[in-house]
């Protein structure tokens, strides 16, 4: 037996779950790019991502969070570890469970693996307003409360009234008796596009309260409109994983990418946006390689035009490390900020943002 079978078989033990190896995780991503996880587990609602979560901190198994995968860049070597793809059963797809109702709006239970976008659109057709931004951002809840997704004024932040989170460490108290915990919005630390949960390793969302106003489903539907119409002019419909860069304080990544001349910019078949300078899409066969070498040709020109030091928004996960190498031999220029191995770091948090879909 391989320690590979015998770390599945534990896994499998543990968890009671099946658990694959060598499963590529391109498929799973929206820039449908990465190389393949040791293992991979799917995660069928919040009480199984505790269990796998905890097996995992016994076997001492690192740990990949996977939502919709719209927010992250695999390496093309991919990633030693467990890959967990967080689900839940179609029925709680695109729709939460009702807390609380009266005439001022609505508490809702959602699961970690509930569509964005779905409970946007189920909470508008209830006339419960307070998502209606929402309605075009993919991928699940958690990833959505984890990076405190936002768009046209509107975030989590906004509307999460309690998080509950599987935790690796205690926060705060001793006394606190499990390693499952449910902590208010305020104590959520959000900020643009963060959390206190954003870091890999500090903890993963298993279930949130929403707390939502009122409005009438005909004017959030035309809210809703109003957003499509305007993502439609300005966001690309090819593959893509939103936002490359943060904006930096009181500018927009894009207009910074814009100006240095580098829309349309290509590397193999990894490119950067004609309609949007913040995204890069893969236009069919683009290796994770060609995504982090056209993102070390932004970050070195624009700090050569402007001074300004872009900071990675998108999670660079798995072994980057030829990448690098790589990238300073052929130009001598910068490496991503945010590039790690193993996924356990992240760029510092600025504390501004804008108001457009994903600057
Ligand atoms: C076309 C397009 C448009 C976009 N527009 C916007 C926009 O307007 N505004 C915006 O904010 N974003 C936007 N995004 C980015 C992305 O959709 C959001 O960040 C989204 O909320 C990520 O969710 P996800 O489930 O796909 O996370 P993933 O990409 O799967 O993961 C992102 C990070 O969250 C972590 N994560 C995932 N699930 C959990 C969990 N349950 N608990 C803790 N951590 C978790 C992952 O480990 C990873 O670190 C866009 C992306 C695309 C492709």
């Amino acid at each position: 037996m391989t320690q590979s079978d015998v770390t599945r078989t534990a896994l499998h033990g543990e968890t009671r779950l099946p658990v694959d190896t060598d499963v590529q995780l391109a498929p799973y991503t929206t820039l449908k790019i990465g190389g393949p996880a040791d293992y991979f587990v799917r995660a069928p609602d919040g009480a199984s991502l505790d269990r796998i979560l905890t097996a995992c901190e016994t076997l001492g198994v690192p740990v990949l969070v996977l939502g919709g995968g719209s927010n992250i860049v695999v390496s093309d070597r991919g990633f030693r570890g467990l890959a967990i793809k967080v689900e839940t059963p179609t029925s709680l797809r695109n729709r939460g469970s009702i807390v609380h109702e009266d005439a001022h709006g609505a508490v809702i239970q959602v699961e970690p693996g509930c569509q964005t976008a779905g409970i946007a659109r189920w909470t508008a057709q209830a006339g419960w307003s307070g998502l209606d931004w929402a309605c075009g951002i993919p991928g699940t809840i958690g990833g959505a409360i984890a990076g405190n997704a936002g768009a046209y004024d509107g975030d989590m932040k906004g509307v999460v009234k309690t998080v509950t989170f599987w935790s690796p460490s205690r926060p705060g108290s001793d006394s606190l008796p499990s390693r499952v915990y449910t902590v208010s919005g305020d104590e959520m630390a959000f900020g643009y596009r963060t959390s206190r949960l954003k870091t890999p390793g500090s903890g993963v969302v298993l279930g949130a309260q929403l707390r939502l106003g009122r409005a009438t489903p005909t004017e959030l539907q035309e809210r809703i409109d109003r957003f499509e119409t305007s993502r439609r002019s300005r966001q690309p419909t090819e593959r893509s994983c939103g936002s490359v860069f943060r904006n930096p304080s009181g500018l927009y990544a894009g207009q910074l990418v814009e100006q240095a001349g580098l829309k349309g910019h290509r590397i193999g078949d990894a490119q950067i946006s004609s309609l949007h300078g913040n995204y890069i899409v893969n236009r069919g066969t683009a290796t994770a390689h060609d995504i982090y070498a056209l993102m070390a040709v932004v970050r070195n020109r624009v700090l050569l035009d402007t001074g300004v030091s872009l900071e990675t928004e998108v999670l660079l996960v798995g072994d980057w490390s030829t990448d690098q190498t790589s990238v300073r031999d052929d130009s001598a220029s910068a490496s991503p900020e945010g590039a790690y191995q193993d996924a356990r770091t992240r760029p510092d948090v600025a504390t501004t943002g804008g108001s457009e879909p994903n600057g």
